[in-house]
């Protein structure tokens, strides 16, 4: 059974409310004009189940999409001045905000052959990482098969959840049989 670990909620104010009223009325909550909300689930199966929605406080519509451009454009912003994102995807949320700014200030475009090669720097980060991850997991995965008791539970390596399963059979699902 998944344990949510934040709620959320949020009220719209038709005609609006100033600060003091707020202060006096509700002082606990933060006042904005419009959200742009990423939801995050975390499974217990390691997965990212990630959910998006926006509220435009002044219509009660969702956002315009210009708007979400401007909120897009500023992450990007933070991720390339990110000190902690590994270098290839720093280069490349970098080198977004570059074309923006090239766009909206009809500065010269950075180079397509850069481009590329940032591009394709990420993807072999990721490829590098797979092929490391997929040696440890070989090395981890038992090759004795599971044995699930009358629970389903898995006797033979201690796993006494149904959902997800073994991590044993899942690595064997994905063709990885283990030493
Ligand atoms: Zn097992």
């Amino acid at each position: 059974m998944h344990r949510y670990q934040l709620s959320y909620d949020m009220q719209a104010h038709p005609g609006g409310l100033t600060k003091e009223e707020a202060e006096r009325d509700l002082p606990e909550r933060g006042l904005t004009d419009a959200m742009v909300v990423f939801s995050l689930i975390y499974p217990p199966d390691g997965s990212l189940s990630m959910a998006s929605f926006t509220l435009d406080g002044r219509t009660g519509e969702a956002l315009e999409v210009t708007e979400i451009w401007k909120v897009w454009s500023a992450l990007a912003a933070m991720l390339a001045e990110s000190r902690t994102l590994p270098n290839g995807h720093r280069e490349l949320a970098g080198l977004v905000i570059e074309v923006v700014r090239a766009a909206v200030q009809g500065r010269p475009m950075p180079d397509p052959d850069d481009a590329r090669r940032i591009a394709l720097g990420v993807w072999v980060d990721q490829a590098k990482r797979n092929v490391v991850l997929e040696g440890l997991v070989t090395d981890l995965v038992d090759s004795d098969p599971c044995h699930l008791d009358h629970h389903g539970y898995c006797q033979a390596h201690g796993w006494m959840k149904i959902e997800p399963a073994c991590p044993h059979s899942r690595a064997k699902q994905m063709g990885i049989q283990g030493g």
